[in-house]
């Protein structure tokens, strides 16, 4: 389309074009209201069909039994990290945590600023968390386990998801939510920063089990409490419906157009395995995490210095390829290959890359 970039970025991140283009078609005029989606109320016919339509493409799309509920909650990603341990943690339990990187190391930290017993039972730290921790010792008495799915900055992922026994897990699939089919129901909550995977900014995806709801104590204010967005479907106060909105339509997108989570995982796995087997055949590009730790959707790379990674982002924009910068906090580069990335897309990049190496290298 005129002008729109490929758009590599890590978030707010490049969303399906065909969803887009239904936003602008509805967008003045939402299902014969006579107004737009953002001028409905959250409690006309309008949006509830909207959020019943994004928990019910959830619950579909996950397979989620009747023990789970479906959430939207204010505050991204960040905010899950504080309620978490909030309402989660059991007393005399300690609240355990494998550390895979930034977004981890800032879950850890609320949990610790609310005094709750932390244990951090795997880290990846020792060598800058560019690789996932396998030898994983699960406390049995934990009050949950909590680890991040996919690490947006350091590019890594859980191939296999950690078996704790009976310990729930939670889990931060903020950038990989959606993207491939998993079994649920060793998961006691999972969340997800819309901005990545799903959606625009402005709400957190939360799935719930029944039992987590029961943890929840008393003595926490109305907002931070789960069973507060649990009793009212996400609605006690007004949730962010343009988001919830295009969230509907990206998972209308998942299951219609893509055909589900099997055949997303697909795509994904051709999209990364472009980028990952060009690396490995280039002796200027160099992926950054451990080969068994590679992730399907941030894939982190080097370059010989950091004067052609700047001249490498520099040239790849004024191509029409965006977003490649890596994360300020380590630097290089990153291609985030989120769902809505098309193969093409990828493609494109590659070609740009072999281009610039043959130039450069
Ligand atoms: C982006 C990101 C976050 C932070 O999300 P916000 O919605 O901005 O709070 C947390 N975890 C992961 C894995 C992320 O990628």
């Amino acid at each position: 389309m005129d002008n729109r970039i490929y758009n590599f970025n890590a978030g707010p991140a490049a969303l399906p074009l065909p969803v887009l283009k239904r936003i602008q078609e509805e967008f003045l005029n939402f299902k014969g209201s006579g107004m737009s989606i953002t001028e409905v109320s959250h409690r006309s016919k309008w949006f509830d069909e909207v959020i019943e339509s994004a928990v019910e493409r959830t619950r579909r799309l996950l397979k989620l039994d009747d023990h789970y509920k479906v959430l939207f909650i204010q505050g991204g990603a960040s905010l899950q990290f504080c309620m978490i341990p909030m309402n989660l943690s059991v007393a005399g339990k300690s609240a355990d945590y494998i550390n895979t990187g930034t977004w981890s190391t800032k879950a850890i930290k609320e949990a610790e600023i609310q005094g709750k017993d932390i244990k951090v039972i795997a880290s990846s730290e020792d060598k800058h968390f560019s690789y996932i921790p396998r030898d994983l010792k699960p406390n049995p008495d934990a009050s949950y386990l909590h680890f991040t799915s996919n690490n947006t900055i350091k590019g890594t992922q859980f191939a296999k998801f950690p078996d704790a026994g009976g310990v729930p897990l939670v889990c931060d699939m903020s950038s990989d939510i959606l993207s491939r089919p998993f079994d649920v129901s060793p998961f006691g909550l999972i969340y997800a920063g819309a901005q990545k995977n799903i959606g625009p900014a402005g709400t957190a995806l939360v799935i719930i089990r029944d039992d987590m709801l029961e943890r929840v104590p008393d003595n926490i204010p109305t907002m931070l409490r789960y069973t507060t967005f649990a009793d009212k479907n996400s609605m006690f106060n007004t949730p962010a419906c343009f988001v919830i909105y295009t969230i509907s339509l990206v998972l209308e997108w998942l299951e219609n157009d893509i055909g589900g989570l099997a055949e997303m995982e697909k795509q994904n796995r051709a999209k990364a395995a472009l980028l990952y087997e060009f690396f490995d055949k280039s002796g200027f590009f160099t992926g950054t995490a451990a080969p068994d730790s590679r992730s399907m959707m941030n894939v982190t790379f080097r370059m010989p210095s950091e004067v052609l990674e700047k001249k490498f982002v520099a040239e790849a924009l004024s191509e029409g390829l965006g977003g490649l910068k890596g994360h300020k906090s380590v630097g290089g580069c990153r291609a985030s290959i989120y769902n809505p990335t098309t193969l093409d897309a990828v493609k494109y990049l590659t070609e740009f890359m072999a281009a610039f190496e043959a130039k450069n290298g």
